[in-house]
């Protein structure tokens, strides 16, 4: 039930291609991939890669990826050489996958000129060249020689302004890949020009953290729902005493601005009213409780959100049409402080399979939690990126996607 809310795309997808048989296509993909001991050991980038490389290459085009692996730091490095992905990239796509040594320069010509039509390669980690992470005109120029198209699919490399995520798409006619382009209409969707009413969830350890996300969400949204270590701090700057919990105390006054602007902005903001707390931090301890927030004592820490508040953040939920979620409601990897995460998931991938909401969800530990609740693939979109994620819930441009409009 996803609407994307924009009549045509401010930027181009592989649609707008045309005949690309025999063609030489740049695709910039996101193959930075987690391995221990050789071995790939989470291939969710490799399958989002998929769909973008298997058209183009049954579209005849000969398809060079582009990506970086690691931190190398403008050096070689052969342990963040990206043929050890190359295999993992070929099971995945069930197709041959050649390797070729380098991105730039001649070891770059030399592979993609015995390239025939459909076939894939992987060149080498672009984060070899120095003038990848300073966008080198140099290093764009040297990559764009070989080529003809260019193609980004790799939204979580967008806030960067390197050169395979941004230069290359001013130099070669440029296109969205289809892992791109169903990111950037997910983000429309829950914050471009969202069906209102809008709900953030925003959790996670610290405010310091998130104060962007948190100021630009303010202005977005008509509920702001704080959960997490970070509501620590904002009942802290409401007077309440949260004992022993993760607070933190000198961003009282950050806090109460953020407040006050919800308020001028006539955003609702939920801060829990019930809470779980314990002495220490370890699964089921014996001094367990849930209480009222004014109740906690000085050797408790709160560490999840409260069943009275997440029952009515869920009919909360009832009343909005979108919902867009960074962060957990509380220390969900120990048991039972996932119990508000989880139940508060549940809630949104109900609604969201009943059609009444789109949600969007994004973040490294929101993805796992979301995953621990079993709920991920029942919301709408949940976004992997990490990094750029964040920086679009901070409203912030990202180059890589910039470079792409227009
Ligand atoms: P994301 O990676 O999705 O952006 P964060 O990294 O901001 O999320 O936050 C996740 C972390 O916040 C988790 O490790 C979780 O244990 C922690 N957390 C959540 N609630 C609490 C709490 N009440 N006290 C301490 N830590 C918490
Ligand atoms: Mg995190």
């Amino acid at each position: 039930m996803m609407r994307e809310q924009y009549v045509t795309k401010p930027f181009k997808t592989l649609d707008d291609m045309g005949d690309i048989a025999g063609k030489v296509v740049l695709v910039r993909e996101d193959l930075n991939v987690p391995m221990h001991d050789g071995a790939v050991t989470d291939d969710t980038r490799l399958r989002a890669a998929m769909p973008t490389i298997l058209e183009l290459s049954d579209r005849g085009a000969k398809v060079a990826i582009l990506a970086h692996f690691g931190r190398p730091k403008g050096e070689k490095n052969p342990s963040m050489s990206l043929s050890l992905v190359t295999g993992a990239l070929q099971d995945v796509l069930g197709r041959e996958v050649q390797f070729i040594p380098d991105c730039a320069g001649d070891g770059a010509k030399d592979g993609m000129a015995v390239m025939r039509n459909g076939d894939i390669a992987i060149l080498e980690n672009t984060r070899f060249h120095k003038g990848e992470e300073k966008n080198d005109p140099a290093l764009v120029d040297a990559i764009a020689a070989n080529a003809d198209l260019y193609v980004n699919d790799a939204f979580s490399a967008a806030h960067r302004a390197h050169a395979s995520t941004e230069g290359l798409a001013h130099k070669l006619p440029a296109y969205a890949g289809r892992s791109m382009e169903k990111e950037l209409d997910a983000l429309q969707a829950a914050l471009g020009e969202p069906v209102k009413p809008v709900a953030a969830v925003v959790g996670g350890a610290k405010v310091s953290t998130k104060l962007d996300v948190l100021n630009n969400l303010v202005a977005k949204v008509d509920h702001l729902i704080i959960g997490g270590g970070m509501a620590n701090t904002f009942l802290h700057a409401r007077g309440v005493d949260v004992g022993k919990s993760l607070c933190e105390r000198d961003l009282a006054e950050t806090a109460e601005q953020i407040l006050d602007a919800a308020d001028r902005a006539g955003c609702t903001i939920h801060l829990p009213y019930d809470v779980v707390v314990s002495k220490e931090f370890a699964a089921n301890p014996p001094s367990l409780r849930t209480c009222n927030v004014h109740e906690v004592a000085a050797d408790e820490m709160i560490l999840d959100v409260g069943p009275a508040a997440v029952e009515a953040l869920g009919d909360a939920l009832k009343n909005c049409r979108t919902l867009v979620w960074n962060g957990p409601m509380g220390a969900f990897e120990i048991a039972p402080f996932d119990a508000a995460t989880v139940a508060l998931a549940k809630t949104a991938a109900a609604l969201t399979k009943e059609g009444s909401l789109v949600s969007v969800a994004g973040g490294g530990d929101t993805v796992a939690a979301l995953n621990h609740a079993g709920v991920a693939s029942d919301f709408t979109f949940v976004s992997t990126a990490g990094g750029a994620f964040l920086e679009w819930m901070e409203g912030k441009e990202l180059p890589g996607v910039k470079a792409l409009m227009g």
